[in-house]
């Protein structure tokens, strides 16, 4: 009686080729990565990177930042976590790892002129100096006016730009335009809301910069002074694509 061997055997076969075609060991190794892009180079000539990830279809198009501020390093790894690993969907994502390459490499908040990258936009701009050297004028850093092109050619719905070591969410700019997203990310990130007003008053800030005069809103978040490794790398980035209204597996 061949027959039942026969159809076993078949079973088997369809059932291993099936699995070899759900997981080929190249996508594996790639990721979720779409597209990479070089938006622009720092002042020593470092790239600044864009990576699309999520489902490309969808017509609202969100942003993540992960490092404004070279000394604060927590949200490059969330961001790498993200380019790396696990699948996400639901979105429609570009993430930058760091928009300051430079300072990232020297440990430094400002980029290689010495400005604080969260000081130079065109909004309430005003002369700072010290550790919040607002440049010589608005944009006049490569890395900003990068960012800039950037963002007004993708025009994100959200942008969340994070940063250390506040530990919340904003109640200011992208934070007070949409509080339902604000308490999203508080939900799913474990963090308290919190109003960041610089001391005083944000001068030449990116969130409220694109709030106040573009498509959509950007909110910041802050992480702590020593989050855990394996929050940064699994609970942040999926609370993130969470509250943006995805899902990211793994
Ligand atoms: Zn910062």
């Amino acid at each position: 009686m061949p027959h039942p061997h026969r159809r076993g055997a078949t079973v088997l076969v369809g059932l291993a080729a099936a699995a070899l075609i759900t997981v080929p060991t190249r996508q594996a190794a790639a990721g979720p990565v779409l597209q990479r892009q070089v938006i622009g180079y720092s002042v020593q000539h470092r790239p600044i990177v864009a990576y699309h990830l999520g489902n490309p279809s969808l017509r609202r198009v969100d942003v993540v930042i992960g490092q404004m501020h070279g000394d604060e390093h927590a949200g490059v790894r969330v961001v790498n976590a993200l380019i790396r690993g696990g699948r996400i969907s639901g979105v429609n994502l570009w993430v930058i790892p760091t928009m300051n390459p430079d300072g990232d490499a020297a440990h430094t908040r400002q980029n290689a002129h010495h400005v604080d990258l969260n000081r130079n936009w065109p909004v309430s701009w005003t002369r700072l100096t010290g550790q919040y050297y607002s440049g010589p004028r608005p944009l006049s850093e490569p890395e900003s006016r990068a960012v800039r092109a950037f963002l007004l050619r993708v025009r994100p719905h959200d942008i969340v730009s994070l940063h250390q070591p506040l530990s919340g969410v904003d109640t200011t700019d992208g934070g007070a335009v949409d509080p339902a997203l604000r308490r999203r990310l508080e939900r799913e990130l474990g963090l308290r809301a919190k109003p960041f007003r610089c001391h005083s008053v944000c001068h030449g800030g990116m969130t409220r910069w694109y709030t106040r005069h573009h498509y959509g809103v950007a909110i910041t978040v802050e992480f702590g002074a020593h989050p855990s490794a394996r929050y940064l790398t699994r609970g942040a980035p999926r609370g993130i694509v969470a509250a943006l209204g995805g899902r990211r597996s793994g």
